[in-house]
């Protein structure tokens, strides 16, 4: 089975092709760089992507965080509640973590100051 990628990594947009034989991919074609290959693999192996939202915080307002690395997408809306549970005690400074190991050892972290 062929699948056809757009590369995710950069603004350029690399249009990549990928063969799969029994859900693993034994062709990668058309990337421009070495994040483009490892992107397209681990599409077809394990898509993942960076989760990007608000907590609330104690006094009312929005903090907003993302997930230090990339969740896989079958994680997301796991995630998605978890951070809509969560409340963030102020003050909290970017990079603080607001929800330790929301997935797989994988940290809510805060993205701006409050
Ligand atoms: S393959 Fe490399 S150059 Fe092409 S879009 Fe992906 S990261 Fe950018």
């Amino acid at each position: 089975m062929k699948t056809s990628l757009t590369c995710i990594e950069c603004p350029i947009g690399c249009q990549i092709e990928v063969e799969v034989e029994n859900g693993k991919p034994v062709s990668i074609t058309g990337y421009s760089c070495p994040r483009g290959k490892a992107y397209a693999e681990s599409e077809v192996i394990c898509p993942r992507r960076v989760v990007t939202s608000t907590v609330k915080a104690t006094d009312g307002t929005l903090v907003p965080v993302k997930t230090e690395r990339p969740v896989k997408k079958s994680d997301i809306f796991a995630v998605m509640q978890k951070i809509n549970k969560a409340t963030v005690t102020l003050p909290v400074k970017i990079g603080d973590i607001v929800v330790e190991n929301i997935s797989e050892d994988i940290h809510l972290i805060a993205t701006g100051n409050a």
